[in-house]
């Protein structure tokens, strides 16, 4: 359990959670394949992101609901301004939180073992001896 906690929490950080060393994030919005200091799968088919995407939708929703219910009842704002400032704040946690949620998934997958740790980038130059295995 506490291995598992721990990768999530590495991914979450966006570090590797197979050698704790490397760096997950490509840029601002995508993350690495592989890791760029031991080679582990980050992302086993590239741009395959849903159990990212589902682990924002659900934090981005329960921003929205609590802020939302925040500003209708604890302040002074009106139906519309708390509707729209809701909506930008979940637009703009959901923009900035999306490669931070890909990497918790990354780490939860590498936590319950989907992904093994032992899969490594193919060399470069031999890059076709994966079609031999
Ligand atoms: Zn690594």
């Amino acid at each position: 359990m506490w291995r598992f906690l721990t990768t999530l929490v590495m991914g979450l950080r966006l570090i590797c959670p197979a050698c704790r060393r490397g760096r997950m994030a490509r840029t601002f919005y995508t993350i690495h394949q592989y890791c760029p200091a031991c080679g582990a799968v980050l992302d086993r088919d590239h741009g395959e992101v849903t159990g990212g995407m589902a682990i924002n939708m659900v934090l981005t929703s329960i921003l929205g609901l609590v802020a939302g219910i925040y500003g209708l009842f604890f302040t002074g704002f009106g139906f519309a301004a708390v509707t729209t400032g809701t909506a930008v704040l979940a637009a703009l946690f959901g923009l900035v939180f999306h490669r931070h949620a890909c990497g918790a998934w990354v780490g939860f997958l590498h936590g319950t073992g989907a992904i093994s740790e032992r899969r490594r980038r193919p060399s470069s130059f031999w890059s076709f001896g994966v079609l031999l295995r």
